[in-house]
């Protein structure tokens, strides 16, 4: 078995001891067996590293957009060649099945972080408006606080991000999959960022995220996670008027409108929903369907879904791994106990291999768009299906969530164009429209604050000076 002992932080250009002995297990979700571990960080380690990351600030801030650029191209390079190692970690961690997560969990943030390398390489220039040069600086140190589901994507969107904008950065990945933010703590090593530029302190929650969160000297806090720990981590920064940006969580709507090719519709949309197991800020966990073909979209969902092969991550044949943790697994088997709409796939009953944390691909059908599984994220492999009359019932369906992160509209391309500009949205995919790792990112109501990825992102990590002339 592979083992990953990881004992240090990265803090100040080097790993160094922790302050306490104390340790987080890894467990693999698909063997159930413990096979790593990292230091429990204390608010002590915290300290250390906001200080490492405060005195190398004003260095990484004045290099010039090209010195920046050439840094963290080499730190995409050092990166691109852990990419093999990056999907394995996740495939250990997370149980995100290899071919995907090759895809997905390495491929994805690589591809943001060469943005970011280029971005930083030629930032968008000074603004004139009037008598006013309007500049662009950086905030700060910044505190980046992420979960567990795309254990580098989430980091990488914020740590790019933020370096390219000349911040320096103090990580805490989630404590589930804290490994794969190790690679990212070698690349940075290889590539020879300058020392307290990048740091990492693995720890919990509670512990590490509420230091990083209240930390006098953390200028903005950037976290991706669930709704109930933003709003958490918003208070503690509102006592000093930190910073705050949030990704949150979603329920997201697909909408499939009547004159839709509704084969691909409600294949790609049922392969949406339950990418990565389903734990997936944006899946589209809520499928609207036109009544003139609701029979047939809960035919062929419920049968698409029966037949996504569950089992090893490290199987080829593998589409859907195990759920992160037990505590997930119970969690998501709870919304399909209280569930009262008709099941039409998976279930409690329903097969799964032997080991691992697996809830069998799960839809239901006649959902009433009020009640739980309609309206809490649940995170797992569940599918909800709704029926609708017409466009103005169908966005009311959509629209009436407290989340707004992402979406899908189906059918002829200036109506579907009409309907998604009326969704309550941070984005919206028309008939397939693929992800874009360049365009804004992020969440209206309690989806979030702020933008990540692209230009958006690293606007998001710049202050604006207006200087008079
Ligand atoms: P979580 O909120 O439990 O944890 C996220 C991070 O916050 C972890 O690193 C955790 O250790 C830390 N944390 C927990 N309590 C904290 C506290 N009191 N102070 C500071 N930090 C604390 O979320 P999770 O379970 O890891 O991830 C799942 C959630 O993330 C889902 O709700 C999902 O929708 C959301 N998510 C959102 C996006 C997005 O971009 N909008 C992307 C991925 C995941």
């Amino acid at each position: 078995m592979t083992s990953v002992f990881r004992d240090e932080h990265w803090i100040g250009g080097a790993f160094v001891p922790p302050d306490s002995g104390d340790r987080i297990e890894v467990e693999n979700p698909y063997t159930e067996e413990v096979f790593g571990h990292v230091p429990a960080g204390t608010a002590e380690d915290v300290n250390l590293a906001v200080s490492a990351a405060h005195q190398a600030l004003a260095g990484w801030a004045a290099l010039t957009p090209a010195e920046r650029g050439t840094a963290l191209d080499r730190l995409h390079r050092a990166l691109l060649a852990r990419a093999d190692e990056i999907a394995r970690i996740v495939g250990l961690e997370l149980g995100t099945p290899l071919k995907i997560a090759k895809v997905v969990q390495a491929g994805l943030p690589l591809t943001v972080l060469a943005g970011y390398a280029e971005l930083a390489a030629h930032p968008p220039a000074d603004e004139v408006i009037g008598n006013s040069l309007v500049v662009r600086e950086p905030v700060g140190v910044v505190g980046a606080i992420t979960p567990w589901n795309y254990p580098l994507h989430q980091v990488v969107a914020k740590v790019g991000a933020a370096l390219a904008a000349g911040n320096t950065v103090v990580l805490k990945p989630s404590e589930l999959t804290p490994l794969t933010a190790y690679l990212l703590a070698d690349a940075v090593a290889e590539a020879g960022l300058p020392p307290g530029v990048f740091n990492l302190v693995a720890g919990t929650g509670p512990v590490v995220g509420s230091a990083i969160a209240g930390h006098p000297d953390v200028d903005m806090v950037s976290f991706t996670g669930s709704t109930a720990t933003g709003r958490a981590i918003s208070h503690a920064a509102a006592d000093r008027i930190a910073k705050v940006s949030l990704e949150l969580g979603g329920k997201s709507a697909n909408l499939i409108l009547d004159d839709a090719d509704l084969v691909k519709a409600v294949k790609v949309g049922v392969g949406n929903a339950f990418l990565n197991s389903g734990q997936t800020c944006t899946a589209w966990t809520r499928m609207l369907v036109h009544r003139s073909h609701y029979d047939d979209a809960v035919e062929l969902a419920a049968k698409t879904a029966a037949g996504y092969p569950l089992g090893d991550p490290f199987d080829p044949a593998t589409r859907l791994g195990p759920l992160a943790s037990a505590g997930q697994r119970a969690r998501v088997r709870g919304f399909i106990e209280r569930a009262s709409a008709r099941l039409v796939a998976g279930g409690l009953d329903a097969p799964v291999p032997s080991t691992g944390h697996f809830v069998a691909p799960t839809v239901f059908a006649d959902v009433d768009p009020d009640s739980e599984i309609a309206q809490e994220e649940i995170f797992g492999p569940v599918l909800s299906i709704i029926p609708f009359g017409d466009d103005d019932e169908a966005v009311a369906i959509a629209n009436n969530s407290k989340y707004g992160l992402a979406g899908a509209v189906w059918g002829s391309s200036e109506r579907a164009l009409a309907v998604a500009r009326r969704l309550r949205t941070g984005a919206v995919d028309v008939n397939g429209g693929s992800f874009n790792p360049f365009a804004p990112f992020g969440g209206y109501k309690q989806s979030g604050i702020g933008r990540e990825l692209g230009a958006y992102g690293l606007a998001e990590f710049s202050q604006v000076k207006a200087i008079q002339r």
